[in-house]
Formats: structure tokens, sequence, C-alpha cells
């Protein structure tokens, strides 16, 4: 475990953005937690705790490792869904735990179902199809001999939903290929149940899609990035507020991330700060040292770039990000003392560093961001 920094997670702006998203969507469609990716870097295990708190009683996960540590925090009271991988050697797991998951190829179909036969129990599967991402789906042609097993073989699986995944919901330049995609899969949905069988729900949103294609909800959604509290993209949000009398962000970042001052140094003007020449002191300036470097997540690309807090002033990454340190100009701030709080993501005395515009600095997504945040880190839940 590093005790060089901690991530705070804020259970009552989880417990708002929740409350806007369940508001949002209504009582009918199941809400589904999305936490693959460490919970966005989050954490999961704690992640899950505080969500599960909250009222979420349904988990989607990239694959069965995920699966596994929400089952070992959970145990049977929530419902997870794989929407990835589950490698062959998983497979027995989870059917025998009793976790959902997406099977997108005959391959998968035909091992679920030795699996289940093999174990006497039955393989909850949710039928993806290919409307347009080109990444993982059924096609059309691929239809009647599904529908056909699933006949044949109802003894042993369970036809627990039909879904899909849009490419690119967050951004209107894509609006006519997810439309198209919505009205494909709208049509395949209506051909299987023409030929006699009917998954027990649908399903196809992500945060994007549930906000600017509200018939993409069905019958659940799976929504990562809107829990932790940030938008898919600056349109879903403007697109968000165009809809609203009141211009107000219901959304609240939930994570924050906090270290301490390692070092204080004071440097000549005309010296160099750090790695090589990226860096000069232009006056004479006082330096501090926080441990935290790329080794961490903190991109490398911050370097001269980042700001973090430090006694309610913001302060600027000098030099590069070091692999486990890097350094910030504090030569305007006169009590500055060795452990003294560093806020990199969060809020010190009225200043904020939003996850976004941490992101925009090195012109990343808010997605690649959280989840780069090392897993050694500890979290804490606070209320
Ligand atoms: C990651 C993922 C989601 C959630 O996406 P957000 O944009 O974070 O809401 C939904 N569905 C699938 C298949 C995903 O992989």
């Amino acid at each position: 475990m590093h005790t060089n920094s901690i991530i705070e997670l804020n259970k009552s702006a989880y417990q708002k953005n929740i409350d806007f998203l369940k508001k949002t969507f209504g009582k009918k469609v199941i809400l589904s937690s999305v936490v693959k990716g460490n919970a966005y870097g989050h954490g999961i295990a704690e992640f899950v705790n505080m969500a599960y708190e909250c009222g979420l009683r349904h988990f989607s996960v990239f694959d069965v490792e995920e699966a596994k540590s929400i089952r070992a925090q959970l145990q049977h009271r929530v419902t997870i869904m794989v929407m990835g991988l589950v490698n062959e050697q998983d497979m027995d797991w989870a059917i025998e735990n009793e976790v959902e998951f997406f099977v997108f190829n005959k391959i998968r179909l035909t091992k679920a179902l030795k699996s289940a036969k093999k174990l006497h129990k039955k393989a909850k599967i949710h039928i993806e199809l290919e409307t347009g991402m080109h990444r993982t789906g059924f096609e059309k042609r691929d239809l009647n001999s599904i529908i056909e097993t699933l006949k044949r073989e109802s003894e042993h699986l369970v036809f627990k939903g039909l879904c899909t995944h849009y490419a690119g919901a967050e951004s209107i330049a894509n609006y006519y290929r997810v439309d198209k995609q919505i009205k494909r899969f709208e049509e395949m949905y209506q051909y299987i149940c023409n030929h006699g069988i009917q998954p027990e729900i649908k399903h196809s949103a992500c945060s994007a899609a549930s906000m600017m294609f509200p018939e993409t909800r069905m019958d659940l959604v799976r929504i990562g990035i809107m829990q932790y509290g940030l938008w898919p993209s600056p349109e879903v949000f403007v697109n968000y507020l165009n809809s609203k009398k009141s211009k107000i962000d219901p959304l609240q970042r939930v994570i924050s991330w906090k270290s301490k001052i390692m070092n204080l140094k004071i440097v000549n003007s005309g010296e160099f700060i750090g790695y090589g020449t990226s860096f000069l002191a232009e006056r004479k300036m006082k330096i501090a040292v926080i441990p935290i470097g790329y080794a961490h997540g903190y991109s490398r690309s911050l370097s001269n770039q980042g700001r973090v807090l430090i006694n309610g002033h913001r302060c600027i990454v000098v030099g590069s990000v070091n692999m486990n340190m890097m350094s910030v100009d504090v030569t305007d701030i006169e009590k500055v003392k060795k452990e003294d709080e560093v806020v990199l993501i969060g809020n010190q005395n009225g200043l904020t560093v939003s996850v976004a515009s941490f992101s925009d600095f090195s012109n990343q997504l808010n997605y690649e961001l959280l989840t780069r945040i090392s897993k050694t880190i500890p979290r804490k839940i606070i209320e």
C-alpha cells in the first residue's frame, strides 16, 4: 500500500448522483452501476460497498475478475453482469456463482451451454447484438441459429437479456450512426420475438445514450461515468442544461485525491528544477516536493502544467512529473511547511481542482485519467 496519498469517496455526493439518475430514469428502469476499470479508479471494493448502502443492487463489470471482487464484498445480495471477457477457465465459476454475462459469439454460447449442463445450473445470458459499433455482438444472419439454441436448451440457458452498445452517443457528430443502431436493435428484437422467444429485459444505454436518446433506456441502463459525478462529454452536459430552466449541474464529483508535502526547497534564480532543463527558475523560488508521480497515475503530460491546491492557493507543477515525485511552485505562499495537505483532485478553502480541468490540461478524457489512478492508493469513504 502506498501511504503517500489517499483517495476519498464522498458518499453524500454519490447519493445525490444516484437520486438524480433514479429520478431521471423513473422507477421502472433498473440502474446498473458500471464498475469496470477498478470502478473508474475509485477502488472497486470500497466503491461497491458504498453503492450498496446507497441502494444499488445491480453491477456491471468488464471481466470475471471484477465480478469476483464484487461477490467477495457483497455476496449474493446483488446482481452482477459481465459485459466483456469470460475466460474459458472462468465460465464454470461464473455460472456456479450466478453471474450473468454477455454472449456475443457462438463459441461462448456453446461453452456456456456445456458448463451449464455439466454443473446442472442455468447460465443467465445476455445476447449482445451487433448494431453498428463493430466490436462484439451477433449479426442478423446469426439470429436463427441462436433462437433455435435458446429454445432447445431452455432448461440450461436463461435468456436474461438482449443488449447492444452504441458507438459514441456522447457526441452529436455520431447522431446518425447511433440513430441507425437504435433502429437496428429494435428490428432485431422484433425478429426474435416473432420467432417465439423473448428476453426478460432489453438494454442498451450507457450514460451518454441515456441522456441524449431517452428511448435507449428500455428496462435497464448501464451507468458508469455519471454516477461518479462526471458528464460523458461537455455536449451531453450542455444538452441537459438546455432542457432545464435552472442551469445547475445536478452531479457532484465523488472522488478526491490528497497528499502531503514531503520536502521544501529554496531554488535560486537561474537554476533548473528537476530532470533536464524543462523548467528554469526566473526568480528565487520556493518549491514543494510531493510524493506523487506517474507511477501513481498522475500523468507525465501534466509536467509544467498540472495544478494542485496547498493552503488555499492554486500551485503549478514545475519541471517534469517523475515516477514517484513532482515539484510545485509555492513561492507565493507565506506559511507552508512539510506535511501540509496537497489536493490533486478536490476542494480546499473554496478552490477546486476538478477531474475535467485536470484532464483538459493533458487532453485526456475523464475516463482515462481516473482509471489510471493507482490501485495501491488507500480508499476511504467519507459520509
Ligand atoms: C463502460 C460501459 C458502459 C458505461 O459507460 P459510461 O459512459 O461510463 O456510462 C455501458 N455499457 C458498456 C457495454 C460499457 O462497456
